[in-house]
Protein backbone atom coordinates (compact mmCIF):
# COMPACT_ATOMS: atom_id res chain seq x y z
CA UNK A 1 0.00 0.00 0.00
CA UNK A 2 1.45 3.32 -1.02
CA UNK A 3 -0.46 6.47 0.91
CA UNK A 4 1.02 10.02 0.55
CA UNK A 5 1.79 11.63 4.38
CA UNK A 6 -0.31 14.40 3.04
CA UNK A 7 -3.30 13.29 1.59
CA UNK A 8 -3.64 9.81 3.70
CA UNK A 9 -7.14 9.49 1.28
CA UNK A 10 -5.10 8.61 -1.82
CA UNK A 11 -4.10 5.33 -1.70
CA UNK A 12 -2.58 3.02 -4.38
CA UNK A 13 -0.91 -0.42 -4.44
CA UNK A 14 2.48 -2.10 -5.86
CA UNK A 15 4.21 -5.57 -5.97
CA UNK A 16 7.83 -5.56 -4.68
CA UNK A 17 9.96 -8.44 -5.03
CA UNK A 18 12.05 -8.35 -1.82
CA UNK A 19 14.51 -10.60 0.10
CA UNK A 20 15.08 -10.92 3.35
CA UNK A 21 18.95 -9.96 3.53
CA UNK A 22 21.24 -12.56 5.47
CA UNK A 23 23.10 -11.29 8.71
CA UNK A 24 26.48 -12.22 6.50
CA UNK A 25 25.56 -9.84 3.89
CA UNK A 26 24.19 -7.06 6.42
CA UNK A 27 27.37 -7.45 8.52
CA UNK A 28 29.51 -6.99 5.55
CA UNK A 29 27.60 -3.85 4.92
CA UNK A 30 28.12 -2.35 7.95
CA UNK A 31 31.70 -3.00 8.08
CA UNK A 32 32.39 -1.46 4.76
CA UNK A 33 29.87 1.57 6.34
CA UNK A 34 32.43 1.76 9.44
CA UNK A 35 35.46 1.45 7.53
CA UNK A 36 34.65 4.41 5.47
CA UNK A 37 33.65 6.50 8.13
CA UNK A 38 36.63 5.93 10.04
CA UNK A 39 39.14 6.03 7.21
CA UNK A 40 37.91 9.83 7.14
CA UNK A 41 38.29 10.00 10.74
CA UNK A 42 42.10 8.51 10.45
CA UNK A 43 42.72 11.03 7.81
CA UNK A 44 41.28 13.73 9.83
CA UNK A 45 44.23 13.10 11.97
CA UNK A 46 46.18 15.36 10.15
CA UNK A 47 44.16 18.81 10.67
CA UNK A 48 45.57 21.22 13.12
CA UNK A 49 43.71 22.00 16.09
CA UNK A 50 40.28 19.99 14.60
CA UNK A 51 41.46 16.82 14.57
CA UNK A 52 40.75 16.84 18.69
CA UNK A 53 37.19 16.89 17.47
CA UNK A 54 36.75 15.89 14.23
CA UNK A 55 38.25 12.02 15.29
CA UNK A 56 36.24 11.25 18.31
CA UNK A 57 33.58 12.50 15.86
CA UNK A 58 34.10 10.58 13.36
CA UNK A 59 34.48 7.31 15.40
CA UNK A 60 31.36 7.94 17.43
CA UNK A 61 29.25 8.80 14.05
CA UNK A 62 31.02 5.43 12.25
CA UNK A 63 29.87 3.64 14.86
CA UNK A 64 26.30 4.69 15.11
CA UNK A 65 26.14 4.93 11.24
CA UNK A 66 27.51 1.04 11.33
CA UNK A 67 24.65 0.06 13.76
CA UNK A 68 21.93 2.02 11.56
CA UNK A 69 23.35 -0.10 8.60
CA UNK A 70 23.03 -3.35 10.11
CA UNK A 71 19.09 -2.56 11.16
CA UNK A 72 18.21 -2.84 7.56
CA UNK A 73 17.03 -6.29 6.73
CA UNK A 74 15.30 -5.84 4.04
CA UNK A 75 16.52 -5.38 0.40
CA UNK A 76 14.61 -4.94 -2.86
CA UNK A 77 16.63 -5.02 -6.38
CA UNK A 78 14.43 -2.55 -8.19
CA UNK A 79 10.41 -1.97 -8.81
CA UNK A 80 8.16 0.85 -9.71
CA UNK A 81 5.23 2.16 -7.55
CA UNK A 82 2.75 4.86 -8.82
CA UNK A 83 2.16 7.67 -6.93
CA UNK A 84 -1.36 8.08 -5.19
CA UNK A 85 -0.52 11.94 -5.28
CA UNK A 86 0.25 12.28 -9.27
CA UNK A 87 -0.02 8.74 -10.76
CA UNK A 88 3.58 9.33 -11.95
CA UNK A 89 5.46 6.12 -12.11
CA UNK A 90 8.57 5.92 -9.65
CA UNK A 91 11.29 3.45 -9.99
CA UNK A 92 12.51 2.06 -6.88
CA UNK A 93 16.63 1.34 -7.36
CA UNK A 94 18.56 -1.13 -5.34
CA UNK A 95 18.05 -0.84 -1.73
CA UNK A 96 18.66 -1.73 1.88
CA UNK A 97 15.36 -1.03 3.80
CA UNK A 98 12.89 -1.86 6.78
CA UNK A 99 9.26 -1.45 6.45
CA UNK A 100 7.51 1.51 5.87
CA UNK A 101 9.90 2.57 3.04
CA UNK A 102 9.52 6.41 2.69
CA UNK A 103 9.88 7.69 -0.79
CA UNK A 104 9.86 11.30 -2.44
CA UNK A 105 7.91 11.63 -5.84
CA UNK A 106 10.13 13.40 -8.33
CA UNK A 107 7.45 14.70 -10.00
CA UNK A 108 5.17 16.17 -7.30
CA UNK A 109 7.49 15.93 -4.61
CA UNK A 110 4.86 14.12 -2.54
CA UNK A 111 6.10 12.50 0.94
CA UNK A 112 4.97 8.65 0.06
CA UNK A 113 4.92 5.70 2.56
CA UNK A 114 4.84 2.13 1.76
CA UNK A 115 3.46 -0.25 4.20
CA UNK A 116 3.21 -3.89 4.02
CA UNK A 117 -0.32 -5.07 3.81
CA UNK A 118 -1.39 -8.75 4.02
ZN1 LIG B 1 3.69 12.32 -7.30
Amino acid sequence: MIRDRNDLDKVTTATLMVRVLPVSARVKHAAKVLGIVWGVAVACVFIPVFHFVLVPLGILVGGVFAFHSFALRLGVNEGEVVCPRCSARLRIEPREFNWPLRLVCKSCHGDLTLQLTN
